[in-house]
């Protein structure tokens, strides 16, 4: 980036923009450690500059000089991603929207609440509920996660079952294009907001949203313990087609929950089985029927224990805590997995395979998100102090997704590390589609470059796999301890 227009940058934003090196170099990465030697001699991560603006002004000025100078820009909220979706690969300009917080309006007639995009869902639930309103769902990753970023990502976590995604909620946003033009969208606009949904930063900036919530009822929680992923399965169906709708249902797996054990953090102290938790929101009546609802369908299960009210309600209190088994680490990596419930037994069963012929334990959680797909994220431990090893490790994940593949199911989110499967993700007329979308709202292609449409060329789908591969059969013969 030319050295005066960053002058010009700093001069205009003084402490609120940086090109120190220190700085900017925690912009480098996010959530998943990826070595150095892996990044470094492919990408340019370390952005020109950081700048944070404080107003949808400031966000439309930087686009126009980034559009002017055709200068990459990547927004960055929570961070909470891993698939280096807020992270520059092209350098260039690195939007810290972490200033744009707080909340605009309520609106408890027509039930919404207006927010500026970095407002954690943390935040947003405590605001909430001083006025006896929750929002309708929120992601696991609440603590850190924004609204912005959720809803430039999948949109799918605890409520969606009851409450649809994350997109179904919004009703409106106020969005910055590459050229700093400032539009108001809803879905009857043209463009819609709909197409900047899971759009990972590649179409505009989203800085403002009005989102639906809900009246904060009383909630019931319930945990069950299967002999077989099978029965988990059918419990799980049965639940999601009876009168009340969950607010959220997550599993845990046999081999998940000795993981767990083995760190002291299984709930109830439980070593085998398969685990379903299942939360109701609502009415007294609403909560009753809930009760009815589990009792019938436990009774109905050959072998399957209802658990202690406490043990759910502690594993309700954790629902925070997605990472708890890096305690085991030190480093954990994994696959998410956009699976269909029907095929979840099959997906399991074929992951305990790769588990002995890799001799590696493999854990699987995930939440019930749709009536028909959960997000089954399963993990390993692995160590990035040992590079070469840890690099080694990362084709798993690949292989994992395979399995997924084989089921039915597709990665959950994209990024750059992603990407090469996007065509599992996407059939190609609605890839075609998405780029058409993305060549007419960002003609000189400044948003978030290198993700989410297409892999850069030296992780085309083909490299890609064939690296993988290579290197999965590497760790096959090196077996346990890699
Ligand atoms: C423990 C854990 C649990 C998680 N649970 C869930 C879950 O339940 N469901 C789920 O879907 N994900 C989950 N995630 C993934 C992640 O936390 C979510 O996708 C989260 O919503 C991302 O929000 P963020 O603010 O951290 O976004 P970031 O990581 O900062 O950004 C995400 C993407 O959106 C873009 N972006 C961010 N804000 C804006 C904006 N205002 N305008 C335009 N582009 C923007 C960025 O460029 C990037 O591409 C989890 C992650 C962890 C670590």
């Amino acid at each position: 980036m030319n050295t005066e227009i960053i002058q010009e940058i700093l001069d205009q934003y003084g402490d609120r923009a940086t090109n120190s090196i220190f700085e900017r170099s925690f912009y480098t990465r996010d959530l998943a450690p990826v070595p150095e030697l892996l990044v470094g001699p492919l990408f340019r991560t370390l952005p020109d500059i950081v700048i944070r603006p404080e107003s949808t002004e400031e966000v439309a000025g930087i686009m126009k000089t980034a559009f002017k100078h055709n200068v990459p820009v990547t927004p960055r909220a929570g961070g909470s991603t891993v698939y280096f979706n807020s992270v520059p690969i092209h350098k260039g300009i690195l939007m810290d929207l972490n200033v744009l917080k707080g909340v605009a309006a309520v609106d408890e007639t027509a039930m919404t609440v207006t927010v500026k995009p970095a407002t954690t869902w943390i935040e947003l639930d405590r605001y909430l509920s001083t006025k006896g309103l929750a929002p309708k769902s929120f992601p696991s990753s609440t603590p850190a996660a924004t609204i912005g970023g959720w809803f430039c990502m999948m949109g799918y976590g605890i409520g969606s079952l009851k409450y649809g995604s994350l997109l179904s909620q919004v009703r409106s946003i106020e969005v910055v294009t590459p050229e700093g033009e400032v539009l108001h969208l809803t879905k009857e606009t043209q463009p819609s907001l709909d197409w900047y949904a899971a759009s990972e930063g590649t179409l505009g900036v989203v800085t403002q949203l009005e989102v639906e919530v809900r009246r904060r009822n009383d909630m019931k929680h319930f945990l069950l313990q299967f002999a077989s992923p099978a029965e988990l399965r059918t419990a799980m169906q049965a639940i999601i087609k009876a009168a009340e709708v969950p607010f959220n249902m997550h599993f845990t797996d046999q081999e998940c929950l000795k993981g767990m054990n083995a760190l002291g953090i299984a709930p109830g102290g439980l070593t085998e089985g398969y685990l379903l938790a299942v939360d109701y929101e609502g009415s007294e009546q609403e909560l009753e029927l809930a009760r009815t609802i589990i009792q019938s369908i436990a009774e109905k299960t050959q072998s399957v224990t209802l658990l202690q009210n406490e043990t759910a309600e502690l594993e309700w209190e954790e629902k925070f805590k997605a990472m708890r088994l890096k305690r085991g680490g030190p480093s954990l990596l994994g696959a998410e997995i956009w699976l269909p419930i029907k095929n979840l037994p099959e997906y399991l069963a074929d992951v305990q395979k790769m588990s002995r012929s890799y001799n590696l334990d493999l854990f699987s959680y995930g939440h019930v998100v749709t009536p028909e797909y959960a997000t089954v994220m399963t993990t390993f431990n692995a160590d990035e102090l040992y590079t070469i090893r840890y690099i080694i490790n990362l084709s798993l994940v690949k292989k994992l997704h395979d399995i997924g593949y084989h089921y039915g199911g597709c990665p959950y989110g994209i990024g750059l590390w992603n990407a090469p499967m996007v065509g599992r993700i996407h059939e190609s007329s609605e890839l075609n589609k998405l780029k058409k979308i993305k060549s007419d709202l960002d003609p000189k292609g400044i948003m978030n470059p290198g993700k989410v449409y297409r892999a850069p060329f030296i992780l085309n789908p083909f490299n890609y796999t064939l690296a993988m591969d290579v290197l999965a059969g590497i760790r096959k013969v090196l077996g346990k301890g890699w």
